[in-house]
């Protein structure tokens, strides 16, 4: 088994010290340590945010999109290399902002992809503005007044579009963390592991303290995550203000929702034999169609 150090490119991540991105970090490496996995099989695409830059110090088979876009890129990848284990890493105002229509599609599809949402509730990159996670009310650079919408219900989304892997996890807690992310790598679909990570610098409300005075962890309470009502259900019912105190909201981590033996994307292309660069081109005979074009 690789040693997590081993996904390490030497290049040393340049987060804010005390980011929840470090303990992200961690999991990660030994999720990626855990499952085996050779650095050349490893397919890991950022979006854009501070967690953005994983590339230059992951080692793997890297690729940094654009704003919103990591997961068309993914898609393509994977469909084009299944021999790949493709992995997204993407920003809470990244992924759910821009890019939330390619999330939506992405669940419903059912590709086999592995998604890591860095969701600190606000944008950290661009110093301080509201993020679709942000809490409602509170102030921050770009809503001073408060936030006047409601956050985005990332698990209920995601629960509802048709991911088959939907968890929750919390960085504050590494070990369990990196079984989310090890069970999420094994699935075969579209997997979401969403991740509450403090943003020390510009988030002041959901620090790593806020957090750990809430969560709880599901699987200690007999949770059920194959009942897909129960799991939207809870997303409704485990939505946070930032009032709450720490008896009002009690935040669920652990596996929300697991559906096994569906069909992925590639499953209903079958011309998809293996990696498209290996696969030679047959010519075709196209002069029928062309004929009726006239
Ligand atoms: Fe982390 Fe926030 Fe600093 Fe960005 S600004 S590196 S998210 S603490």
């Amino acid at each position: 088994m690789p040693e997590p150090t081993e996904y390490e490119t030497g290049n040393k991540p340049t987060w804010c010290p005390g980011c929840g991105n470090f303990g992200l970090w961690q999991a990660l490496k030994a999720a990626y340590a855990a499952s085996g996995l050779p650095f050349e099989k490893l397919a890991c695409v950022w979006g854009i945010g501070c967690h953005g830059n994983g590339a230059d110090f992951t080692r793997c088979q890297g690729f940094h999109a654009l704003h919103g876009r990591a997961l068309p890129v993914a898609t393509g990848l994977q469909l084009s290399n299944p021999d790949l284990k493709v992995v997204v890493e993407m920003g809470d105002g990244d992924g759910y902002g821009i890019g939330l229509g390619h999330f939506a599609h992405s669940c419903r599809r059912n590709i086999d992809l592995t998604v890591i949402a860095h969701d600190n509730q606000i944008y950290g990159l661009t110093t301080g503005q509201a993020s679709p996670t942000t809490e409602q009310h509170m102030p921050t650079v770009s809503t001073p007044a408060g936030v006047l919408e409601q956050p985005v219900n990332t698990i209920g989304l995601a629960v509802a579009e048709g991911a088959t892997f939907v968890a929750r996890g919390f960085t504050g807690d590494i070990p369990h963390l990196t079984g989310l992310i090890s069970a999420a790598l094994e699935h075969k679909g579209f997997a979401v592991v969403d991740v509450f990570q403090p943003c020390i610098t510009w988030n002041k409300l959901n620090t790593g303290a806020w957090f750990r005075e809430r969560v709880y962890k599901l699987e200690e309470s007999g949770w059920d995550p194959t009942d897909r009502a129960k799991a939207l259900e809870l997303s409704l019912t485990t939505f946070h203000d930032m009032a709450c105190t720490p008896e009002q909201c009690r935040l669920p981590i652990g596996v929300i929702y697991r559906e096994k033996g569906v069909p992925t994307y590639s499953d209903g292309l079958p011309q998809l034999t293996g990696p498209l660069w290996k696969t030679a081109l047959a010519p075709r005979d196209i002069s029928a169609t062309l004929a009726k074009m006239g």
